[in-house]
């Protein structure tokens, strides 16, 4: 391609309203330019990128038995309707109507269209497993569309849905689900893991989100130091050893503490340590009171006393409730001498405090030397609260570290929440009918080419990594308007073509300052001057990643740039 008659408006300036370098760098690059709120397109250079991923996830998906087929975006609500999504998907579903009135979905998502039509099409065993995917744009109204592709509101997904006749048949498939994504974004050049996800109101344990680890991530991860091990914090499982204290248990007494209220509060009033003190948090879990305790450093986790409590809700109580359930404000509260309706449940950690401060249940007091099990009663121990950094990894290998992650992909066992409501049924090797289980898979296309940009640049531009460029080399000639230049440039581009290299040549009549700038901001692996020295057949080849530079003559640059291009793939 020459540069001249290539559309990738670039710009000096960093935009007012991109927050995040790649959204920065891909708008400056001209990559893509902003149509509307998280609406883009994807200019020449951008759509070269995206490709790119598009190709290796295809790869990927086919080598794993998928295949690729596409679906409409405009969705019947009827089908919306049959699964109950309608409802409760809320204002990020686009919902419209056609001529006559009917209602329409652009699609967020494909779970109902793809078992609509599986279930007409599939009737026996032996046609599963069955697993399909497409690329394609999707549509979500996000509240805050922000940071660029990283969250749009029109993206382009790959969505993946697997059909089984059995549970066992779907672990399978996940798992080579799993391999691929591993492969796909190991490709991609990212450091990624893959990281225990919460399943929401959908269940079961097997939910895997791909995080990107990144500092602008929007969801906290907690990983070993020394293991794969890492989980959404908010589903992390602590299995943390407490030692048995060596105190002897003192005689509970009640003490003034004025205002101190938090645990904070408390322990400077007290001047003790914050594992001293027990955090009692009252809950309203399907209406009934429970106080739950975790110890002073620690913090609750909502969904872990949800799940332990198998409530379908647990709410932090409010102070009007609080008060009517302790007879005391929020701050003062404690398990001592609760009333006979409220449940106390607590974390491990609390089982083995000694001597510990809790509330009085009495406005400006406190217990202290307060014993579990000598002065209140716990009907269970659990795990109940947030896992912190530092603490043993769950499996038993290193130590916990936390890392902010941008959620690129997803893997998630379905098990039968569609396929129930849709009716997607099969005949099993004995003529009996059975619903289907399935699974799917998503991975944010868009997003990741957005990940990759986040993580591989620095002040001057982009720097993609050789399996996502735009191009593999970028030939510059200094000074176009030099015949020597010119016409020596243009036989370099053939002859790297013909060596099956895609090259952007800039053949434009600029300033060299502006071409390397631009070059720079592009991010194209390795770029080959061609300046004052062609008469004698050297050129300049310089590598953006490392910035390093060379004089080459021109019969050894190719040898040049496949070296160059082995040390980067490495
Ligand atoms: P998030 O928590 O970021 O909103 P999600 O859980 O809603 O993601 P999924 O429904 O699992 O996402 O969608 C599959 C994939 O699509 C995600 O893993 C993510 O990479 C991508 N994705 C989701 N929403 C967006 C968006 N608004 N813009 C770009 N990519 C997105
Ligand atoms: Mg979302």
């Amino acid at each position: 391609m020459k540069q001249s008659r290539l559309f990738a408006p670039t710009l000096r300036e960093i935009p007012a309203d991109a927050d995040v370098v790649s959204h920065q760098l891909l708008l400056r690059a001209g990559f893509i330019r902003q149509n509307a709120a998280g609406i883009y397109s994807f200019l020449p250079l951008g759509k070269k990128v995206l490709h790119k991923v598009e190709a290796i996830i295809r790869e990927e998906m086919e080598n794993a038995g998928s295949n690729e087929m596409t679906m409409p975006s405009l969705q019947l609500a009827e089908l919306w309707q049959e699964s109950g999504r309608w409802y409760s998907y809320g204002p990020e579903l686009m919902r419209l109507k056609d001529r006559h009135g009917r209602e329409f979905a652009l699609g967020p998502t494909h779970e109902e269209v793809i078992t609509s039509l599986v279930r007409d099409e599939v009737k026996s065993y032996k046609k599963l497993p069955l697993n399909l995917f497409q690329i394609q744009t999707k549509f979500r109204d996000e509240k805050r569309p922000r940071f660029g592709l990283l969250r749009g509101r029109e993206f382009i997904m790959k969505d993946a849905y697997s059909f089984h006749s059995s549970h066992e048949s779907l672990d399978v498939t996940y798992e080579d689900m799993k391999a691929a994504y591993n492969n796909i974004f190991s490709r991609c050049g990212l450091n990624f893991r893959a990281v225990l996800a919460d399943s929401g109101a959908i269940g079961g344990k097997d939910n895997h989100e791909f995080m990107v680890l990144s500092e602008i991530g929007e969801d906290l991860i907690a990983y070993s130091s020394e293991s794969d091990f890492a989980a959404n914090i908010e589903m992390a499982p602590v299995n943390v050893i407490y030692e048995a204290s060596t105190e002897s248990k003192k005689k509970m007494e009640k003490i003034h503490t004025a205002e101190a209220k938090t645990v904070a509060e408390i322990s400077s009033f007290l001047s003790i340590d914050a594992a001293k003190v027990i955090k009692s948090v009252l809950f309203i879990a399907d209406e009934e009171p429970v106080l739950v305790l975790v110890r002073g450093d620690h913090d609750v986790n909502e969904i872990k006393v949800k799940n332990v409590l198998g409530a379908a809700s647990a709410e932090l109580a409010t102070p009007e409730e609080t008060e009517k359930v302790l007879s005391c404000k929020p701050g003062n509260i404690g398990p001592v001498s609760v009333p006979e309706n409220v449940k106390i449940i607590a974390d491990h950690a609390v089982e083995y405090m000694v001597n510990a401060v809790a509330g009085a249940n009495e406005e400006n007091h406190h217990y202290q030397h307060v014993n579990p099990g000598t002065d209140f009663e716990v009907s269970v121990f659990a795990d109940l609260r947030f896992i912190q950094e530092g603490d043993a990894s769950p499996d038993g290998k290193g130590v916990i570290r936390f890392a902010k992650g941008i959620e690129v992909g997803h893997v998630f066992k379905l098990g039968q929440v569609y396929s129930n409501p849709l009716n997607a049924s099969f005949l099993d090797e004995n003529g009996k009918s059975q619903t289907m289980t399935m699974g799917c898979y998503g991975i944010g296309v868009s997003r990741t080419l957005a990940a990759v940009a986040e993580e591989n640049n620095d002040e001057r531009g982009l720097i993609w990594p050789l399996s996502l460029a735009p191009f593999d080399v970028h030939i510059i000639a200094a000074n176009s308007k030099d015949e020597i230049q010119a016409d020596f440039s243009e036989k370099l581009y053939d002859k790297l073509k013909g060596a099956g290299y895609d090259c952007l040549y800039d053949d434009r009549k600029e300033r060299a300052g502006v071409k390397f700038a631009d070059a720079d901001l592009f991010g194209i692996p390795v770029r080959v001057t061609v300046g004052k020295k062609a008469a004698e057949g050297i050129v300049e080849l310089k590598v953006r990643k490392t910035g390093e530079m060379n004089e080459i003559h021109v019969t050894e640059l190719i040898e040049a740039i496949k070296s160059q291009r082995e040390l980067l793939a490495r």
